[in-house]
């Protein structure tokens, strides 16, 4: 029989998981919920039942498995050790030697959810082709993972490539997640959009077609792509947040692209023009040419880098 991965991306209420061939096509995914109780312990015993049923269900054995990569929402580092995973009442263990002891043996490799999907959009996604790239993640917060030469930056703490706490303004009295002022998710992620949008809307004595109780990145977005003024006055403030944010990334890293994902990107080639600006006047000349493209996995990402983790 051929050889099967799987790619598990343990979220904080479902568990997405994927059986995979070895190259990259997904045969079965499906999910199962995040069990939380009890700190969290019942979480990988589940994830290897579901394994186990599903290497049942397709007559896998244990040879044909390649191995398991999973992604996990918290700092993991090279040895698949996980720091702190508040979320999941996580303390700090090995996720690798934990879910490979219950899979009797099965070759495990974990990585943070973020690098994990940027590894997924690299080997099945907008980054395709590319072995230097950066993924970025718009959504509530601004995630990312950085991949060099076809492998995720770990870092030594296992935070590697968390972009969204750059510093990029002085003075910011609201605090970040992370409790720093002035973080680059503070203004690039969405909730940093509808928060530039609520500034504006409130000053704001023209027509427009926004509304007081919809002043979400969507909104704003298809007010640009109906010319509206309000609209792309909040857009060209984004923009500039996140062209510069990334144009520091890229000086520091060159990768061959940036992958843009996450609930902002939904708004398409426009979010790229709006932010093309401010990131060609700010990047380094000898990295301009940089391609910055739209992630294509979308949810699904993690579960691909994750079976890419163990190839
Ligand atoms: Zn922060």
């Amino acid at each position: 029989m051929s050889k099967r991965l799987y790619g598990v991306d343990l979220g904080g209420t479902t568990v997405k998981m994927g059986l995979f061939d070895t190259e990259g096509n997904v045969l079965t995914k499906w999910e199962i919920p995040t069990v939380k109780d009890q700190g969290g312990k019942q979480i990988l015993p589940d994830i290897a039942e579901a394994i186990k049923k599903n290497m049942a269900e397709n007559n896998i054995a244990k040879e044909d498995v390649i191995g398991v990569g999973i992604g996990v929402p918290g700092p993991v580092d090279k040895d698949g050790v996980i720091y702190k995973a508040a979320n999941l009442g996580w303390g700090v263990f090995s996720v690798r030697n934990t879910l490979s002891d219950l899979l009797d043996g099965i070759k495990v490799e974990a990585g943070n959810d973020a690098n994990v999907a940027a590894l997924g959009e690299m080997w099945k996604g907008g980054g395709k082709g590319h072995k230097n790239m950066v993924a970025v993640t718009l959504g509530t917060g601004v995630g990312g993972g950085i991949i060099i030469d076809g492998k995720i930056l770990t870092g030594a703490h296992g935070a590697g490539g968390e972009i969204g706490h750059m510093h990029v303004r002085d003075g910011e009295t609201r605090t970040c997640g992370c409790g720093n002022h002035g973080c680059f998710e503070q203004y690039a992620s969405a909730t940093g959009l509808a928060n530039m949008a609520k500034e504006h809307f409130a000053g704001f004595k023209g027509n427009t077609c926004l509304k007081a109780d919809d002043l979400t990145a969507k909104a704003v977005f298809d007010g640009v792509k109906a010319g509206d003024d309000l609209c792309k006055e909040i857009a060209a403030e984004y923009g500039e947040y996140l062209g510069k944010g990334l144009a520091v990334i890229t000086s520091t890293i060159d990768p061959e692209a940036l992958v843009i994902g996450g609930g902002v990107s939904k708004a398409g080639q426009i979010l790229i023009d709006c932010l093309k600006p401010a990131f060609i006047e700010n990047v380094f000349a000898d990295c301009r040419d940089c391609d910055i493209k739209l992630a294509t996995l979308g949810n699904d990402a993690g579960t691909y880098g994750a079976a890419k983790l163990v190839l």
